[in-house]
């Protein structure tokens, strides 16, 4: 164990004891009559809650309560936080019955943690998710260390807390809050932890025992959950927030596929009073929610991201970054590299872009919670560089120039002069082939694709597009910078629209032809929602940009083997009319007024859900049968993560099998026969 934490513990003159045997997770030291228990799994950076960890914990617990300390202290030995939450992989085989013992074991041995006749205090550093969090609840005091977090992110699961969190939360702080942390999934940092009453202190690692001392010695005074919480004990009050809780999560989160926040919702409403009932009811229900199709597509969604984060685990090599462009995309692109600690230049032909782009990154690095110091640190690593001087010392090159290819082939020429031997050049283009940019790369096979996603800073999917002549080695180095900015690579081939917008303008222009033909945009919009996509995709298309979708719809028409939809006249006529979308103000919907929320009573033709669904199911196996995309679960991945496919069915691929090929294949020759060759089912849909 090393690290400022430990030292820190050190300093103290606390002899940590060694882990006594393999399995046992904790650390045991002992310092003034101070128990210290600091949590150490073995074999991972990262700590999480396993059945070993709580049958360890209860090993100690029956220790100290023969020998009761002064006060116990639990806290993380591992640098990068205290406990990311349960381990998931355990989760996978469990029945209900089998998962409600597990649970009632945990809960007893938390509760024996809460009963302990001496002040319990959880030590916070980095983040506390999930039964992590749950743990620190358990204790009587919460000392959160500078940047530490806490949060429930079981909902991204189809779950919620099962460790004891809906009742010690809802009984700790204001219930809304605790409420909406849980059913959001989001997570309180230091000073919002502070303010909602979870964290008792906040205070650097240097002051920690001080803090614990204070504790001890009755000085550090709270003001309990307050008259909010008492005005909840009364039934009538609580159902009527829960009725509200239950309409704003429907609107995000239907309770027919995504049943666990609304579950979470009536355990409050109706046991929200007595926190034995209350727990007892999140045993049942987080038992029940394991088995259920949507969290088990859900668990699949976090593993599939675990797949994508394995193809960053190289090394990039990359420290300097300079970034042609300094546009919609170039600029987030630039100060998001900056943001994890990349030296970064940024050129553009004009300089109003380049001090656009500062100002975004300052905004970028308030929003992503970092400190005055570390955004001066990220203002001085981010250079805006309108003579293009960074491109010899860059390792990496990222154009993010328009989608123009004589444009950008005059710029490789220059750069080509300036860059040093051996650099990396990509392109963030997401409509032009590669093989036809490679020709003026200055190295072809160091050139390749670099396709992000709008907005950068929110979209996790990066395309890692190799040509023909790209080195494998180049390829795997910008999956491994992707990586590094916390970004999830999913490498594919040059191939139309590569594999994101390949499957994508289908369902997009599909939307349009409906239109054309007088089903309304709320109609159409409304039966994809109902499927669970988080936006229809007349929004989506104005979200994106309707100029963008053209030109990728253009460049995607007549370079492929299937037809695509006819372009609608009246996509064109908005784009000529500067109505291009959101970025607009307006386009197929009027977004002055905010992001539309078309919900329609009318469900529309019969098949409008498969007309919209299916020729996008049908474009990734036609990816995957052309090897643009290595497998299925990499397909799902993407999808999920660029365009937000419905998560809780687990991918456009895992959904066709839930729902069978032959069917799939089926329904696509049947709209074929209703509506042309556009949706002539693919070859690939042929191995059941
Ligand atoms: P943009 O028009 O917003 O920005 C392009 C920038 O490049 C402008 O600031 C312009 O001044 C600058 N520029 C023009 N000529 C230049 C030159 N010779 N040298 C340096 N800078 C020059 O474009 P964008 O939307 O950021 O798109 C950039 C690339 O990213 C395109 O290839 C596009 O296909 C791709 N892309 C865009 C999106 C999107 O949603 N906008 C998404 C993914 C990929």
């Amino acid at each position: 164990m090393t690290g400022p934490v430990l030292e820190h513990l050190g300093e103290m003159k606390m002899e940590l004891g060694p882990a006594h045997e393999t399995a046992h997770p904790w650390r045991r030291g002992e310092a003034d009559g101070i128990v210290w228990l600091a949590l150490d799994c073995e074999g991972t950076g990262t700590n999480t809650v396993s059945e070993a960890v709580i049958a360890a914990l209860e090993t100690e617990l029956e220790a100290l309560e023969q020998d009761t300390p002064r006060a116990l202290v639990i806290r993380s030995a591992k640098e990068n936080g205290f406990a990311a939450g349960a381990d998931i992989d355990s989760f996978a085989d469990l029945s209900d019955a089998g998962a409600a013992e597990l649970l009632r074991r945990g809960h007893a041995v938390l509760d024996r943690l809460t009963a302990l006749g001496c002040p319990t205090v959880a030590v916070v550093h980095g983040a506390a998710l999930g039964a992590g969090f749950e743990l620190a609840l358990a204790c009587d005091w919460r000392i959160a260390v500078d940047g530490a977090s806490f949060g429930f992110p079981e909902v991204n699961l189809g779950l919620h807390p099962g460790l004891g969190g809906t009742f010690r939360l809802t009984g700790l702080i204001d219930p809304l809050e605790a409420m909406t942390l849980m059913l959001t999934g989001k997570t309180a940092h230091t000073g919002k932890a502070k303010s909602l009453g979870i964290a008792d202190v906040v205070t650097e690692e240097r002051h920690v025992r001080a803090a614990i001392d204070a504790i001890i010695d009755g000085k550090v005074d709270r003001d309990g959950p307050g008259l909010k919480a008492r005005a909840f004990q009364v039934d009538q009050a609580r159902r009527l927030a829960a009725q509200r809780m239950h309409r704003e999560t429907e609107k995000k989160a239907p309770q027919e596929h995504y049943p666990a926040p609304h579950a979470l919702i009536d355990i409050w409403e109706e046991h929200g009073d007595d926190p034995d009932k209350m727990q007892s009811a999140e045993i049942e229900s987080f038992a029940h929610l394991l088995g259920t199709d949507t969290s088990r597509n859900l668990r699949r969604v976090f593993f599939l991201r675990q797949g994508l984060k394995e193809n960053a685990k190289g090394k990039d090599g990359i420290h300097y970054v300079h970034v042609i462009g300094a546009g919609e995309m170039g600029a987030e692109i630039a100060a998001w590299a900056a943001i994890r600690g990349k030296r970064v230049t940024l050129g553009d032909v004009d300089l109003k872009p380049l001090g656009k782009a500062v100002k975004a990154a300052s905004a970028l690095c308030k929003d992503t919670h970092l400190s005055a110091v570390e955004t001066r640190d990220v203002l001085d690593r981010l250079m805006p560089d309108p003579n293009g001087y960074g491109l010899k010392n860059a390792d990496l090159v990222i154009e993010a120039a328009p989608e123009d290819p004589d444009l950008k082939e005059k710029i490789y020429a220059d750069a080509g002069e300036r860059m040093k031997k051996g650099a990396i050049l990509a392109s963030n283009t997401s409509s032009l082939r590669l093989a036809d940019l490679a020709k003026g790369a200055p190295d072809p096979s160091c050139f390749a694709g670099l396709h992000f996603f709008n907005p950068v800073s929110k979209m996790q999917l990066v395309e890692v597009v190799r040509h023909d002549s790209t080195d494998p080695d180049v390829a795997e180095r910008l999956s491994a910078f992707c990586g590094t900015l916390d970004r999830l690579p999913v490498p594919v081939s040059d191939y139309p629209g590569f594999l994101v917008n390949r499957a994508l303008t289908p369902y997009l222009m599909e939307a349009m032809v409906l239109i054309d033909e007088g089903v309304s945009q709320e109609v159409i919009d409304t039966a994809a929602m109902r499927f669970g996509m988080p936006m229809g995709p007349v929004a989506l298309a104005d979200q994106v940009g309707l100029d963008i979708c053209l030109h990728v719809a253009e460049s995607l028409k007549g370079a492929l083997d299937k037809p695509m939809p006819e372009i609608s006249p009246r996509l064109r006529g908005k784009v000529e009319a500067g109505q291009t979308g959101k970025k607009a103000g307006q386009g197929f919907y009027d977004w002055s007024k905010g992001t539309p929320r078309p919900d329609s009573e009318d469900s529309g033709p019969g098949d409008l859900t498969d007309r919209l669904i299916l020729p996008m199911l049908d474009a990734c196996m036609e990816c995957l049968r052309k090897n643009v995309a290595r497998n299925a679960d990499e397909v799902d991945g993407a999808m999920i993560f660029a365009t937000g496919f419905a998560p809780f069915r687990g991918g456009p691929m895992h959904y066709a099998e839930a729902r069978g090929h032959d069917d799939i294949r089926t329904a696509l020759q049947a709209l074929a026969d209703r509506h042309g060759d556009r949706f002539a089912p693919d070859p690939g849909w042929t191995d059941d």
